[in-house]
């Protein structure tokens, strides 16, 4: 058992940067795909990425890039990945049976000490660690795209997961500066998905209304409410924006306004056809690529400024 290695599953976009934060702690770090060729592209890019983070002054984490690149192996013998590691951090395709698998694979060769937390976006882990003999060591860990600058992280506990292996997860996001926050369930949708949610559903049924425009109700986010979030949530806006605090700012109307909206619309017909017209003309498919490199390098800034301030 080594309590600097840390494992990870799978070299896609989020096991990649699963290795590139916890290199940047210093952590051992050794990335396992079954595909040679995905993680030759892997080290690749993480490679790149690196080198291009510390140009440009957004490496995460107080040691040099160089020493950050050797802290990262990769394999394609999952032994080598799993064997002594203290934290696993899954991080393979999006399907149950797959997850089910690699689960069932890590409960035979996981040390009784280690942790295995699962990257997946809405499966509840109770669905594919039931009846293993490592159960109580496993947990989703749910990282936010993309997870090397915007830092939260759900721990979301099955009914069997051990509070101490939940507290120590917990402890060791902190330690590689992510923000982690804890569920007491689990929940249909975990958190961060349920807020996206209702502010997405609330946008849609305003412009089915006919109230707002699509390009202008984005920039109620963008411009407006998202400013703010950038450092507070809606409870501590609402303390803040009331002269007697909290409890006056839920006096009002929340409750009202909630209602008159109607109740939740399926994201379903022609309005669907509308936006995506919309969107094909404003950001063309083509240019998808080059318009989340745009903002990932704007919220790279925001993430440095906040690190800074
Ligand atoms: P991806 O498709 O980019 O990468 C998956 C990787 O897993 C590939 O390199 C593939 O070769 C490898 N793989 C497939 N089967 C494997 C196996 N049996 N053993 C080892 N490696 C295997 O996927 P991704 O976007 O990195 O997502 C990974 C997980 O993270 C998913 O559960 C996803 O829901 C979750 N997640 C994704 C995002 C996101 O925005 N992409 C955000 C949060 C969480």
């Amino acid at each position: 058992f080594s309590p600097r290695k840390i494992g990870i599953i799978g070299s896609g976009l989020i096991g990649r940067s699963w290795a590139m934060i916890f290199a940047s702690a210093d952590y051992k770090v050794v990335v396992y795909d079954n595909s040679a060729a995905q993680l030759s592209n892997a080290k690749e890019e993480i490679d790149k990425q690196l080198h291009g983070l510390s140009e440009q002054n957004l490496l995460r984490g107080d040691i040099p890039v160089q020493k950050q690149i050797e802290n990262i192996e990769f394999t394609t013998n999952f032994d080598a990945c799993t064997k002594g590691a203290k934290y696993i951090q899954e991080c393979i395709p999006e399907l149950i049976d797959l997850k089910r698998k690699i689960f069932n694979d890590l409960d035979n060769v996981m040390s009784d000490e280690s942790i295995v937390g699962s990257s997946t976006s809405a499966i509840p882990s109770s669905r594919f660690t039931n009846g293993l003999k490592h159960k109580s060591r496993m947990l989703v860990v749910h990282p936010t795209n993309p997870p090397y600058y915007v830092p939260l992280t759900e721990l979301v506990p099955a009914p069997w997961t051990d509070s101490d292996v939940v507290d120590e997860v917990y402890r060791l996001m902190q330690e590689i500066r992510q923000v982690p926050v804890k569920l007491t369930k689990e929940v249909y949708g975990f958190v961060l998905p349920r807020v996206h949610h209702a502010v997405l559903m609330e946008s849609w049924k305003m412009v089915q209304d006919g109230i707002i425009s699509i390009e202008d109700v984005d920039k109620v986010m963008s411009d407006g409410l998202g400013t703010r979030y950038a450092f507070m949530g809606p409870l501590e806006t609402r303390h803040l924006n009331f002269k007697g605090g909290f409890k006056d700012g839920c006096k009002p109307h929340v409750w009202e306004v909630s209602n008159d909206s109607g109740p939740n619309a399926r994201l379903e017909g022609p309005l669907l056809e509308i936006i995506q017209e919309d969107f094909n003309k404003r950001i063309p498919l083509e240019t998808l690529a080059e318009r989340r490199a745009w903002r990932d390098t704007r919220i790279a800034a925001l993430s440095k400024f906040k690190r800074d301030m």
